[in-house]
């Protein structure tokens, strides 16, 4: 479907450039003015940022000097002030022209022409702006404006509209403040205090004392809510800015990213154990549980392109992990109470492998996926330590794995997103051992229980970033959804 790639990677790089965040206004009040929250898009992919000073005095370059290097203190980026016009940021002293910058490497593609206010393309206008900054000024002011916008400059967004913020606004309130204060519309207002940034511009958590939240009174709100001047950084703006540049070079940026999955589940020892992933893979997922198999609604999903990546059936219930995964032919479902085998290689011959297969309820369900792949499907009472070592020489990794009828039942594939892999198999819970292999960048792929036995499969070179362990008596729909909303 090339047609198809073709238009989203258009409608990508369209969007970039021309949202609001490109031209982000943030005039502060001369006497007012994310944890958090961020635009991956802008963010710098390099680590040395020039800047340059159209105008304005030593003694307020200076300012700017000192307050913006603070960021470097906790990111892996480097200011590099410069005497030519063309730097990465532009930094102009306008006065009342506002304070406020371009978001993140915006900056290194487009101006603001100070005299129209018109966003153009290049470096011909400045890209950041101070305009009430002089002499006078105080140092906490130099100190929160400063770090502000350099905050934008390094791709963060404005606190105040994380979407997990929930902020009660009185909108009439709201209105006549702004413009009251700065002369902004309700359009400008939207724009700078309203509009929540998308879910995956935050890192799950709210900062109220972000150096990138505007302050509140308490006045503004419906339920008294208020929020005081933020004049330094917050422990909160320094993890997100490690996270975003990090200074370990092996310490995967995406771990911001607030994308949530359940990668994979098992139950043992009368405990559920429950694998939850923070991942860069943006793709819907949704749950299904149920006593009987859930035919129709699976049915109704495969409509809706989602494709089931995780089956099995525990303690009496049906559990269905489904991916909203576009550009995906079908999948369909074989069941039977033998093992499928002759339809099995029917439905190979014609192009199908299995996406994930288990026993329940006296009989076999394999969800099969269009795209040959080269597999190996195993079953054994004892898990097959020599084969799957032999396999992984072969470049084969294992992409599923269950315990179903007294037998390890596993899936090896070619051509897999995992780099390397590995497997405890312990009849304690091997946390610690976990953990360390995590630590070398691996991630817990599959997990699954079986005669006494954990087995724990995890994997590198997935987009997976952190990942948790809910250990549970009870396997509750409702915590899933609600886990997987954040
Ligand atoms: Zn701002």
């Amino acid at each position: 479907m090339p047609k198809i790639n073709l238009f989203f990677s258009i409608l990508l790089i369209g969007s970039i450039p021309f949202t609001s965040n490109a031209q982000h206004t943030c005039s502060f009040i001369p006497t007012e003015s994310s944890r958090g929250s961020f635009d991956l898009d802008a963010r710098w992919q390099k680590s040395n940022i020039t800047v340059s000073f159209v105008n304005g005095t030593p003694f307020l370059h200076n300012k700017v000097k000192k307050y913006a290097s603070e960021w470097s203190k906790y990111a892996n980026i480097q200011f590099e002030f410069v005497n030519y016009q063309e730097a990465d940021i532009r930094v102009g002293f306008f006065q009342g022209k506002g304070s406020w910058s371009l978001l993140g490497n915006a900056a290194a593609n487009f101006s603001k022409n100070i005299q129209t206010g018109e966003i153009e393309p290049g470096r011909g206008g400045i890209s950041m702006n101070f305009g009430w900054f002089n002499h006078t000024t105080q140092e906490e002011e130099f100190a929160r404006t400063i770090l502000h916008e350099f905050g934008h400059a390094l791709c963060l967004e404005h606190e105040h509209k994380n979407p997990i913020a929930g902020i009660k606004w009185n909108l009439e309130a709201l209105h006549q403040y702004y413009l009251k204060n700065d002369g902004w519309s309700p359009n400008e207002v939207y724009h700078n205090v309203l509009k929540p940034n998308s879910e995956d511009q935050t890192n799950g958590e709210y900062d109220p004392w972000s150096i990138m939240h505007y302050p509140i009174s308490p006045n503004l709100t419906l339920d008294g809510y208020g929020v005081d001047w933020n004049r330094a950084l917050s422990p909160g703006d320094i993890k997100l800015i490690g996270q975003l540049y990090p200074k370990q070079p092996n310490q995967p940026f995406i771990s911001t990213k607030s994308y949530s999955h359940l990668t994979t589940l098992t139950a043992g020892e009368g405990l559920w154990k429950l694998v939850y992933s923070k991942s860069s893979d943006p793709s819907g997922e949704t749950w299904m549980t149920s006593p009987e198999f859930p035919a129709p609604s699976v049915f109704q999903k495969w409509g809706e392109q989602y494709q089931i990546t995780h089956l099995s059936y525990l303690n009496d219930q049906w559990q269905i992990g489904l991916q909203q995964l576009s550009n995906q032919p079908p999948q369909l479902c074989l069941t039977n109470t033998d093992f499928p085998k002759a339809d099995l290689l029917n439905y190979g011959e014609q192009g199908y492998s299995v996406a994930c297969l288990t026993f329940g309820q006296k009989k076999w369900v394999l969800v099969l996926s269009k795209g040959y792949k080269n597999q190996f499907v195993h079953t054994s009472t004892e898990f097959p330590e020599t084969q799957v070592e032999k396999k992984w020489d072969e470049s084969y990794r294992i992409t599923s794995l269950q315990f179903v009828e007294d037998q390890w039942c596993l899936i090896m594939q070619k051509n897999t997103e995992y780099l390397g892999q590995t497997y405890l198999l312990s009849t304690e819970f091997p946390s610690s051992e976990i953990e360390e292999r995590q630590s070398e960048g691996y991630a817990i792929t599959q997990i699954g229980y079986g005669a006494g036995n954990w087995l724990v499969v995890l994997s590198t070179g997935t987009p997976i970033a952190e990942q948790s362990i809910l250990t549970t008596s009870k396997f509750k729909l409702d915590d899933i959804k609600q886990r997987l909303k954040r």
